[in-house]
């Protein structure tokens, strides 16, 4: 049975019983749940970034079991783009293509899906687009066609990080018109400066972005 529930922008679909939350038209998106952002011995270690895998693979089978799609989101760089500081940009070297770092986190489980983003040196944070880096054109990733042929109308979305690559791809969602919503609980901030995470859940409520859990759970 279908929750009831006001309108789309309360979210009561998402809210409501993890149970409730999927469906054929719900497509859980999982970001960039990769070694050098989730090990403590990766390059750009999220803290609590490992913590969150249990809780998404939860999250993976309560979305396979009510017909919803499940995608991942991977960082690939090659081994010089203006994305890293070596290059002009502002971030240490990572996820470059077919290193350990690029890696899905090896606990993670992957049932779906996987699109690649940067991988011909494409700056940006988005699972949907990338900048190009001459000229700054956005370029969108196959993340938006997948969905939308299998029926996809609302995103959750997951994964890290709070501050970059997950705000990155839930605003797209809501511009691209999918009701989206962000698990908490299964969300990390790289906080480069504190409070970056605080700050980025702001921009996405009012982006109209759901919410759901505490805002404690995602730090
Ligand atoms: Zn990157």
């Amino acid at each position: 049975m279908t929750p009831s529930w006001k309108s789309p922008r309360e979210g009561a679909w998402a809210v409501a019983e993890a149970e409730t939350r999927y469906g054929p038209q719900v497509a859980l998106v999982i970001v960039d749940l990769q070694n050098d952002f989730a090990d403590p011995s990766g390059s750009l270690s999220v803290r609590g970034g490992a913590a969150i895998v249990p809780l998404v693979n939860v999250e993976i089978e309560r979305a396979l079991a009510a017909g919803s799609a499940v995608a991942y989101t991977q960082d690939w760089h090659p081994a010089h783009t203006p994305h890293f500081a070596q290059d002009g940009g502002m971030w240490p070297v990572h996820c470059v293509g077919e290193t350990w770092g690029a890696q899905l986190h090896p606990d993670l489980s992957v049932r779906g899906p996987v699109v690649r983003k940067g991988i011909h040196g494409e700056d940006g944070y988005s699972g949907f687009s990338m900048r190009n880096p001459s000229g700054g054109m956005s370029v969108p990733t196959e993340l938006d066609s997948t969905l939308a042929q299998g029926g996809v109308r609302r995103l959750v979305v997951c994964g890290l990080a709070t501050d970059y690559c997950v705000k990155a791809t839930a605003l797209d969602g809501v511009r691209l018109g999918y009701e989206t919503a962000v698990l908490l609980a299964a969300v990390r901030a790289v906080d480069l400066k504190a409070g970056d995470g605080e700050a980025a859940l702001d921009g996405l409520a009012a982006a109209g972005v759901i919410l759901v859990g505490a805002r404690e759970a995602a730090s």
